[in-house]
């Protein structure tokens, strides 16, 4: 049987954490009796059926015996009292729940309406604009007690995505999902933090129904000496051994005079895909966007809803009767995916009513080409394209690495390029640029997920001087990084982008303070690559993750 508690309007002190998983709702007292839930509905059921029945023998017998109807015995008056006390009771516990659930089955499915056919931009408008017709699907909460809330957000009553908007007030709407969360799964949060996070900044912007926070330890390594300045980076891991590597790589880079980079192309890209009702049509368009007489045209349309995106170029490939047509703009010092999709719609609405037949099928058709591995943007670069380069030394090689040159060419040539095109490789032609990539855009607030092509990499290592020296460098294609916008401006990670002296937008020069991080991302995967090709070279790893990377804890006392 359903025990759910009957939301009271009594008042009760505000929820607090709990310290271990929540005592099962069906163990509580009801408020009728002070007796359990499941004791009292039981009760109160038996005594409704028990009177009803006994009145209805009393009616036959009254109406077989020709006795009038109103003439009451006391014990039929009883009866018809403990009748009417028990339909009060169960008409005020299961009612309630029903009329609450069809408020809320009402409620899903008009969001769900909005959603399918406006998407969820419309519902915050709905919201905003005509509170009256939300207030008549959802009720008003923000005024409620934080346990009845709970009990809302269990029941479905109330969406659990709707408790920020509803209440007004971030933490609190954390809180009570939270609380929610662990009564419907009965299964602890404990571990995961609630307090220490300023959810306010995050709503609508960084992460819908949040419930807490990760913690990720941040070390730091460096300096990094690079372009003559000194950098101490950041880097957001729980894989030992990562910092203190490419710590060892910037002790190496320092000593041999620190590592030059260069940026070599900086341009975001997304490409819609369009179709024609014939390939001789997309081609038409194709050659339209190929001609530098109409670049001005599309310039203008593109450049016209922000400030900082200026439209470079476009690639146009062609599959049957669809064009996929790579815009390609310069995005100040944002990452950029919002500027160019933007960017990008101005000028579909353009084309448009240039090419009336033109469907446009997705403002993405994957030859942007987006989170995914993708020979274009290993090719074309998407983002940030650097290479950085450093000569280190002999004596740095023996001293601080414990190899030579001669060993670590070989071993990056027979590894890094034949071991990765005997894999197949696309963009990973070095030993770990991933690690280092992943932690930087951890601690600087940068999308994790574009890790994957930002990681692309070709190390390369030569022997100059005479076979004295080593020259290592990195080449990039495909950085994406941002200084403002999206998680860059979460206070930990702003102080993160704050120690390397790039937060926010540069104020001399737009896109300066990005190209920057892509310069310290490079040259600090240049690091990562030295430390680790030279622990190889050695026969430095196993040991190095042995006592970096092994957790002393019995791993297998870890409950699951
Ligand atoms: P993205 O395009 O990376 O998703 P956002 O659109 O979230 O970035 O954030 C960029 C916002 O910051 C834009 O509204 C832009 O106008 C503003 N902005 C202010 N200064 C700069 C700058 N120097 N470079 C880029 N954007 C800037």
């Amino acid at each position: 049987m359903d025990v759910r508690r009957r939301p009271s309007k009594a008042l009760r002190p505000a929820p607090k954490e709990p310290s271990s998983a929540p005592e099962p709702t069906g163990a509580k007292a009801s408020d009728a009796l002070p007796l359990p839930l499941y004791f009292t509905n039981a009760l109160f059921f038996t005594l409704f059926f028990s009177v009803a029945y006994y009145l209805l023998l009393r009616w036959r017998d009254k109406i077989r015996n020709s006795v009038p109807l109103h003439v009451v015995t006391f014990s039929e008056l009883a009866a018809i009292l403990s009748l009417i006390a028990s339909f009060i009771y169960l008409l005020g516990f299961f009612g309630i729940d029903f009329v609450q659930s069809f408020i809320a089955r009402a409620s899903n499915e008009a969001w769900d309406l909005v959603d399918e056919e406006e998407g969820e931009d419309h519902r915050h408008r709905l919201m905003a604009c005509s509170p009256s017709i939300a207030d008549h699907i959802i009720p008003a909460v923000s005024s409620a007690e934080d346990e009845e809330i709970v009990d809302l957000v269990v029941k479905g009553t109330i969406p659990s995505y709707a408790l920020e908007e509803q209440l007004g007030d971030c933490k609190r709407a954390v809180r009570i999902r939270r609380e929610a969360l662990q009564r419907i799964t009965r299964r602890s949060l404990q571990g995961l933090p609630l307090d220490g996070f300023d959810y306010g900044s995050i709503l609508k912007q960084c992460c819908e129904m949040p419930v807490g926070y990760v913690q990720i330890p941040v070390g730091i390594a460096g300096p990094l000496l690079l372009d003559s300045f000194e950098y101490i980076v950041p880097m957001a891991t729980t894989e030992g051994c990562i910092v203190a590597s490419t710590n060892r790589g910037f002790k190496g880079i320092y000593a041999s005079g620190g590592a030059t980079s260069t940026i070599l192309r900086d341009g975001m890209t997304r490409a819609p895909v369009v179709r024609f009702p014939s390939a001789s049509r997309a081609c038409h368009l194709k050659f339209f966007l190929d001609n530098p007489s109409n670049f001005q045209t599309l310039a203008d349309e593109f450049n016209k809803s922000s400030n900082f995106a200026r439209l470079q170029g476009v690639q146009c490939s062609i599959a049957g009767k669809n064009l996929y047509m790579r815009f390609s703009c310069t995005t100040g010092d944002a990452m950029g995916m919002n500027m160019v999709s933007k960017g990008v719609e101005n000028v579909l609405a353009y084309l448009r009513n240039e090419y009336p037949d033109m469907d446009i099928i997705s403002i993405s058709g994957n030859f942007c080409s987006d989170k995914k591995p993708a020979a274009i943007n290993w090719i074309e670069g998407r983002g940030k394209s650097a290479v950085c380069e450093a000569v280190i030394k002999e004596e740095v090689l023996k001293k601080v690495f414990r190899t030579s040159v001669a060993t670590l060419v070989e071993l990056n040539m027979l590894k890094n390029l034949a071991g990765s095109a005997v894999a197949g490789a696309l963009g990973g032609f070095n030993a770990h640029a991933s690690n280092i990539v992943s932690a930087i855009f951890i601690a600087t607030g940068q999308d994790p997920a574009q890790n994957v092509e930002s990681s692309h990499c070709i190390t390369m290592m030569e022997a100059v001087n005479d076979g004295k020296d080593l020259h290592i460098s990195v080449t990039m294609p495909s950085i994406e990084v941002g200084t403002i916008g999206g998680g860059t401006q979460l206070a930990s990670q702003s102080a993160c982008l704050d120690l390397l002296g790039v937060k926010g937008a540069s104020k001399e020069l737009p896109g300066a303070n990005s190209r920057l991080l892509a310069k310290i991302v490079a040259g600090s995967v240049l690091a990562g690559e030295l430390s680790l090709m030279a622990a190889i070279a050695s026969g430095q790893l196993v040991q190095s993750h042995m006592k970096y990377n092994r957790s002393t804890k019995d791993v297998s006392k870890v409950g699951s």
